[in-house]
C-alpha cells in the first residue's frame, strides 16, 4: 500500500460539493439510490466485457451488490464486484466534473444566489442530480476502493468533501468498488436517518431501487426462541419493470426508473411503456423528459437510449435506435432476437433493429400528440423543451413528416402567447384564404413590424411567425399542410384579392401602372443591378416600399447562416 496523495478539486466540483454538503436537497435518503445505481451500472459493464472478452481476467460467478453497516464506527458501505475504476478513471470521473452541463449548472445556481432568486435555485438545484457526490449529504468523509476488472492495483480515495482528496494505491483491494460513508450523526428533523439500520435500508431500496436487475444484500440479524441468528437478505425484487405489465406499475416506480437510466433527478413528463410480439419481439420503456439537458444542441452530447438483449444490458447511448431529432428520448430497449455479441457497427445494418426505429418513432410521436389532447400543459412543456429538436425531424424524416407537422406548435400573429398548430390555423383561415401564410426571421418583435406584414394583417389574416433557425430550412422541404400550401409573406408574389375582384380593378390597376410607370422605370435603372424587378404591389398599407424575394431565393437569414459557413 503506497503513499496517500492530495489533490485539490477542480473549482466546478468544488462548488458543487459545497452545496451538497450544505445540504441543498430535502430528501437526504436519495445519496442510497445514487450509490446503488453506479454499483448497478458497474455490474452491467463487467458483464457485458466479459461477453466481449473472453480473455478478461475478471470474476462474474456471483454479481452483486452489498450493503455492509458498522453500528459502532457508524459507517455503511456499498460494495459491487463489477467493472471498477482504475486510478486515472478515478481522478477523471471522481475528483472532476463527469456530467455534462455540471459547469453550465454551477453557473446558473450561483447567478440565481447572487440574485437572491430562491425559487429559481430550488427549481435548478431539484432538478440537477449530483450523483456520487450526493454522498457528502450524509456523510462528513467518504472512502472509495476500487480495482478494474482485469487489473492488479487498486486505488483508494478519500475525502472530506471539503477542497481537497486524497489517493493511495492499494495491492489487495477486490475487484469492483466499496464506497464508505462516515456518517453524520443521525437528525430527523434534517431528514438525516440512520443509515446503519436495516429497516431503513430496507424502506429505501424499496422505495427507490426495487427494479435493479442485480441483488442487493445485506446481512440482517434475527431473533428466534431467544437465540440471534445471522443470514443475508435480499433487498430487491430486481424484476425489470420493462418486463412487468403497466397496469401494476406505480407512478413512483416509474419514476424511479427514469432517474436511473437517464440520470436527471426530475420527474419524466410522459412515460411510454410497449411491446411488440410475433417475429419480432421487444419491449420498450421510453420516456420524455420534463426539461431539456442544457447541451441538447451540441455535437458531442450524450444522447440515445439503452439497448438490452433478454434483459442483459448491451449499450447505453444507443443512437441506432432512434433519429437524431428524438435524441432527447431516454429509456431502455430490450429486443428477444439480437446477437449479444453485436456490436455498434453491425446495430446499423441490422434489418430488425430499422423495423425497431420505424415502430419506436411512430409509438414516440403518437404519444406526443395525444399528450397534445390530453394534456395541453404538458403538451407546450414539452414544446417548449424539445420542439426545435423535433422540427428537424420535418427534414431528416420525410416519412414521418406529416405527423411531425401535426404535433407541431407554431407562433402566430393569431394569439401572443400560446403558439398555434396548423390544424387550429387552418381552422380560423379566412373566407378564400388559399395558403398558410408564414414568415421567418430573428425575432417576433421583428417579423411583427416587418413591411412585409402590412396588407396580410390588414386584411385579417393570419401570419405564422418562424424564428428558429431550422424553420429557414424545413419550409422550403414542407409544401402543404394537409393539402393546403404553405406561402412566405416575404417571397413572389401573392394574390391578396380573390380573383373575381381583379376584373373590377383592372380599370384600377391600368390607371395606377400608368400613373406610377415612370417611377418604377426610374428606380429599376437607379437600384440596377441590385434586384431583379420593381413593380406595384398591393402587399403595402403604410410603408411606402418593401424588398421581397424571388419564389426561389434564399431568405435573408438563410444567406447569413450559409455566408456564416463560409458558402
Ligand atoms: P453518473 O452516474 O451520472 O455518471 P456519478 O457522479 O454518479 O455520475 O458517477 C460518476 C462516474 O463515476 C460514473 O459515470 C462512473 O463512470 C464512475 N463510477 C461511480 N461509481 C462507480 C462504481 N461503483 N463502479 C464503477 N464506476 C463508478
Ligand atoms: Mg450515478
Amino acid at each position: 500500500t503506497g503513499k496517500a496523495e492530495t489533490f485539490e478539486f477542480q473549482s466546478e466540483s468544488r462548488q458543487l460539493l459545497q452545496l451538497v454538503v450544505h445540504s441543498i436537497y430535502s430528501e437526504k435518503d436519495i445519496f442510497l439510490r445514487e450509490l446503488i445505481s453506479n454499483a448497478s451500472d458497474a455490474l452491467d459493464k463487467l458483464r457485458l466485457e466479459s461477453l466481449r472478452d473472453s480473455g478478461l481476467d475478471a470474476d462474474t460467478s456471483d454479481l452483486h451488490i452489498a450493503l455492509e453497516t458498522d453500528t459502532a464506527e457508524r459507517t455503511l458501505t456499498v460494495r459491487d464486484n463489477g467493472i471498477g475504476m482504475s486510478r486515472d478513471d478515478v481522478v477523471e470521473l471522481i475528483g472532476t466534473i463527469a456530467k455534462s452541463g455540471t459547469a453550465e449548472f454551477a453557473r446558473k445556481l450561483k447567478e440565481a444566489n447572487d440574485a437572491k432568486d430562491a425559487t429559481v435555485s430550488t427549481d435548478l438545484i431539484g432538478s440537477f442530480g449530483v450523483g456520487f457526490y450526493s454522498s457528502f449529504m450524509v456523510a462528513d468523509r467518504v472512502t472509495l476502493v476500487t480495482r478494474r476488472a482485469g487489473e492488479k492495483e487498486g486505488t483508494r480515495w478519500e475525502s472530506e468533501g471539503e477542497g481537497t482528496y486524497r489517493l493511495q494505491r492499494v495491492e489487495d483491494a477486490p475487484q469492483g468498488t466499496s464506497v464508505t460513508l462516515h456518517l453524520k450523526p443521525v437528525d430527523e428533523e434534517d431528514n438525516l436517518h440512520d443509515y446503519t439500520a436495516e429497516h431503513t435500508l430496507r424502506s429505501i431500496v424499496r422505495r427507490h431501487s426495487d427494479f435493479i436487475p442485480w441483488p442487493i444484500r445485506t446481512e440482517v440479524e434475527r431473533e428466534e426462541d431467544g437465540t440471534t441468528t445471522r443470514a443475508v437478505d435480499t433487498l430487491n425484487s430486481m424484476k425489470a419493470l420493462w418486463g412487468r405489465s403497466p397496469e401494476e406499475i406505480s407512478e413512483e416506480e416509474y419514476t424511479e426508473f427514469y432517474r436511473h437510466v437517464s440520470h436527471d433527478w426530475s420527474d419524466p413528463l410522459r412515460t411510454i411503456h410497449t411491446r411488440a410480439e410475433g417475429t419480432f419481439e421487444y419491449q420498450a420503456l421510453l420516456f420524455l423528459p420534463s426539461r431539456a439537458p442544457v447541451d441538447l444542441h451540441q455535437q458531442d452530447a450524450r444522447r440515445g437510449v439503452n439497448l438490452y438483449v433478454r434483459r442483459v444490458f448491451i449499450m447505453d447511448d444507443c443512437t441506432t435506435l432512434l433519429p437524431e431529432y428524438l435524441r432527447f428520448v431516454k429509456g431502455v430497449v430490450d429486443a428477444q432476437d439480437l446477437s449479444l455479441n453485436v456490436s455498434r457497427e453491425a446495430l446499423q445494418q441490422d434489418r430488425q433493429i430499422q423495423l425497431m426505429h420505424r415502430r419506436l418513432v411512430k409509438k414516440i410521436l403518437a404519444s406526443v400528440k395525444s399528450l397534445r389532447t390530453e394534456d395541453p400543459e404538458r403538451y407546450a412543456t414539452f414544446w417548449r423543451e424539445f420542439g426545435r429538436a423535433l422540427k428537424e425531424g420535418l427534414l431528416s424524416d420525410a416519412d414521418n413528416r406529416a405527423t411531425i407537422l401535426e404535433v407541431s406548435s407554431f407562433a402566430s400573429t393569431h394569439d401572443a402567447e400560446a403558439p398555434t398548430s396548423l390544424r387550429a390555423y387552418k381552422e380560423r383561415m379566412k373566407e378564400g384564404q388559399e395558403h398558410i401564410y408564414y414568415v421567418t426571421g430573428t425575432s417576433r418583435a421583428r417579423l411583427e413590424n416587418s413591411p412585409h406584414m402590412e396588407a396580410f394583417l390588414a386584411k385579417g389574416y393570419e401570419v405564422l411567425l418562424l424564428t428558429d433557425p431550422v424553420d429557414e430550412v424545413w419550409v422550403e422541404q414542407v409544401g402543404d399542410f394537409d393539402g393546403t400550401p404553405l406561402q412566405s409573406v416575404a417571397k413572389g408574389r401573392v394574390d391578396l384579392e380573390p380573383a373575381d375582384k381583379e376584373a373590377e380593378e383592372s380599370e384600377e390597376a391600368a390607371r395606377r401602372k400608368e400613373e406610377f410607370g415612370p417611377l418604377l422605370e426610374w428606380l429599376g435603372t437607379r437600384l440596377g443591378e441590385q434586384v431583379k424587378e420593381v413593380r406595384l404591389s398591393a402587399r403595402l398599407t403604410t410603408s411606402p416600399a418593401c424588398i421581397v424575394g424571388d419564389e426561389f431565393d434564399v431568405t435573408p437569414t438563410l444567406e447569413k447562416m450559409y455566408r456564416a459557413m463560409g458558402q
